[in-house]
């Protein structure tokens, strides 16, 4: 079972995230703030992270640069959530450690895909599938 830590501070967005995830059989933990974020990482090994970057403590971007400054392997991917909003945000999290990002507010009908492509071993130079019709 494919183990993902939520970071997320906003209780409605940890609740829907958290939902979908646990409705597909995945295992999920949850920190609330940046410190948690780092802590929990270390311990605990998960496949994927999913970052928000407002956070109460330390921001996203601080709590990811800290995570790849650890014994975590380098390879787990992180993914930021950042505001549809905010191109900056985006930059910013793949400049801090960041494997890409999901936007928010969350898309139910994507969100599970944009797991799953997170969760995919990297295979950059794979084309997409574009399915005929
Ligand atoms: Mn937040």
């Amino acid at each position: 079972m494919k183990k993902i830590l939520v970071v997320e501070d906003n209780p409605d967005t940890m609740y829907l995230v958290c939902f979908m995830l646990n409705n597909h059989g995945y295992s999920v933990l949850q920190a609330w703030n940046g410190r948690e974020s780092v802590e929990m990482a270390i311990r605990e090994r998960p496949d994927l992270i999913l970052m928000d970057i407002q956070l109460p403590d330390m921001d996203g971007l601080e709590a990811t640069r800290q995570i790849r400054a650890s014994p975590v392997d380098d390879s787990i991917p992180i993914a930021a959530l950042t505001s549809y909003a905010l191109a900056n945000d985006r930059q910013q999290a793949l400049a801090a450690g960041c494997s890409g990002y999901i936007e928010k507010p969350i898309d139910p009908d994507q969100f599970l895909n944009q797991i799953q492509h997170f969760l995919t071993p990297s295979s950059d130079e794979t084309p997409h599938d574009h399915p005929d019709s």
